[in-house]
């Protein structure tokens, strides 16, 4: 690949926080001129790569990872992008991989390059975002805190752009290339389906395709609507955290027990899907919550687990199978609802067989 010569230029992993941070990420290296190149959409390669250098109990996201930092490194870009993103809200935590990231990497990856290891700890540092995007500019020489102040609205205005699209029920994909060409528009979407699902995930099992086997498109494509965490707002995830009676302490709570408990308690769903890296510490006590409040609701709910031997017919059959159990189970309220409706029409119709009427 050829790399833009005589420019300041960064590698960003298409992994872990890129899904949804990455609009902000544009939104300011490129108001401070700053060229991003992206690592190619995750492969099978890009997983057999990362595997191949850690142990195989690491997450599934962790292993796609550090493929992708591979991937830039193969385009011979030498300076990337590894966020240490350690508290996002005083005593709100990311989990051990994601706060140790640039660890991680340095310990696998033994090629030389430049690690941009910019960290955000609002906990113990109390490092905020300025601090944090401080760091990330540094190795380019920019040190004026007021350009840096300048473009962070740059990027909150690309995050706010893209997120407002996604609101909206626009697609993840759709919603990215339009923030990033700088256009906001709101998709005025009436198609109705018949069946609908809160998809429970992080966003980087959801929008890497790879990894998430296009679960969405599969899943609309069997006329299933899917709700995920990107058209709630914070507000409504801490109000499904609460609803889950849970006490927020993982970062990652927001997009798993917020967006289960939310749509649990708004009653739009008919069942849930939860999606979960196999070797995933946090995930495994998010879900098995959120498979206790979905029996309280009532709720159908199934756990994936997937890892890099995940074979996609086993994962599609297991879907349908879900899918038809949401599809059975509606027709049987509806049936059950006429009959209710038609009985209950009966008992209120007056015989007016023995009414005199002189
Ligand atoms: S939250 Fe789970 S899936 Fe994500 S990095 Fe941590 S262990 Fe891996």
């Amino acid at each position: 690949m050829q790399l833009p010569e005589n420019e300041m230029v960064i590698g960003i992993p298409r992994g872990m926080n890129f899904y949804h941070n990455y609009p902000f990420y544009y939104g300011f290296f490129s108001a401070l001129g700053i060229k991003i190149v992206l690592s190619d959409m995750t492969t099978k390669q890009t997983m057999n790569d990362g595997s191949a250098l850690v142990v195989t109990e690491t997450c599934l996201p962790i292993k796609v990872y550090v493929g992708h930092v591979l991937n830039l490194l193969n385009k011979g870009v030498d300076k990337i992008f590894v966020p240490s993103i350690q508290s996002i809200a005083p005593k709100i935590y990311n989990c051990s991989k994601i706060r140790g990231l640039p660890d991680l990497i340095r310990n696998v990856i033994k090629q030389p390059f430049t690690m941009i290891e910019a960290t955000l700890d609002k906990s113990e540092k109390k490092q905020g975002l300025y601090e944090f995007l401080a760091e990330a500019v540094a190795p380019f020489g920019i040190t004026d805190m007021a350009k840096i102040k300048e473009a962070s609205k740059a990027g909150w205005r690309t995050f706010n752009n893209f997120y407002v699209m996604t609101k909206s029920g626009m697609s993840y994909k759709k919603a990215l290339s339009n923030a990033l060409q700088g256009k906001v528009l709101i998709e005025n979407n009436t198609k109705e389906y018949p069946i609908s699902v809160a998809l429970v995930s992080h966003g980087y099992n959801i929008y890497d395709e790879r990894t998430s086997m296009k679960i969405i498109e599969k899943l609309e494509a069997m006329d299933v609507k899917v709700y995920t965490s990107l058209q709630l707002s914070k507000e409504q995830a801490m109000e499904g955290v609460n609803t889950l009676g849970e006490r927020l302490y993982w970062a990652n709570e927001f997009e798993m027990t917020g967006t289960a408990g939310h749509y649990l308690k708004d009653n739009k769903i008919d069942g849930i899907i939860v999606l979960n890296a196999f070797g995933c510490g946090p995930d495994s006590l998010m879900v098995e919550r959120i498979i206790r409040k979905a029996k309280q609701f009532n709720k159908p709910i199934i756990n994936l687990t997937i890892d890099e031997q995940t074979g996609e017919a086993g994962f599609v059959t297991r879907i349908e199978a879900f899918v038809d159990m949401l599809f059975r189970k509606k027709r049987a309220t509806i049936i059950n609802k006429i009959d209710i409706e038609e009985e209950t029409e009966r008992e209120y119709t007056i015989n007016t067989d023995y009414i005199e009427t002189k």
